[in-house]
């Protein structure tokens, strides 16, 4: 069966059912991811799959899709991301079930009946997968650059949040 996205879930009743889910939904409704990004234009390509394994977990396989803007940590600039998520997770009603989950899943924990934001699944498995320090692939600064104190450079932006008042004071040093 398939049906479009809902705003809200039950997902014990949608992995009973064995529903599949596909939609689209706007990343300007994730405001904790897009408080990371630099802005909030673009949606988010979602596939889910619930179902019941044969040890009777419920579970949900989900693919989520989309491309971000971020700013590249060593040349400052925008770049964008392709987020690809692939993840399987197993509902479970309280953390000590945790433990006897099957290695294949990571635990979603729903602890009582009320529905669950569809947006606030996909957009944790979505915070997850940004990298910590977002930098381009390729060599984005000239080599000069590079010569000194990279290390340290590196060292202190690990733990900094990408904040759009930073990227701001390093642009009117720029200029
Ligand atoms: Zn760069």
């Amino acid at each position: 069966m398939h049906q479009k996205l809902p705003k809200e879930i039950d997902p014990f009743r949608l992995a009973q059912n064995g529903l599949l889910l596909e939609g689209k939904l706007p990343l300007a409704r994730m405001a904790r991811l897009t408080k990371s990004l630099q802005n909030t234009d673009g949606m988010v390509n979602v596939k889910m799959a619930f179902d019941i394994d044969e040890v009777g977990t419920p579970y949900m396989r989900g693919e989520f899709n989309t491309s971000v803007s971020v700013i590249c940590e060593r040349c400052m600039k925008i770049m964008v991301l392709e987020l690809n998520v692939d993840c399987s997770l197993a509902m479970v009603i309280s953390e000590r079930k945790i433990e006897g989950l099957a290695e294949q899943y990571d635990p979603w924990i729903i602890e009582n009946n009320d529905p669950v934001l569809l947006s606030a699944v996909i957009e944790d498995e979505l915070i997850l997968s940004l990298p910590l320090v977002p930098r381009h692939a390729e060599a984005c600064l000239p080599k000069e650059a590079w010569s000194v104190g990279d290390d340290e450079v590196e060292l202190k932006d690990i733990d900094k949040p990408v904040s759009p008042f930073a990227v701001l004071s390093g642009l009117k040093i720029k200029q």
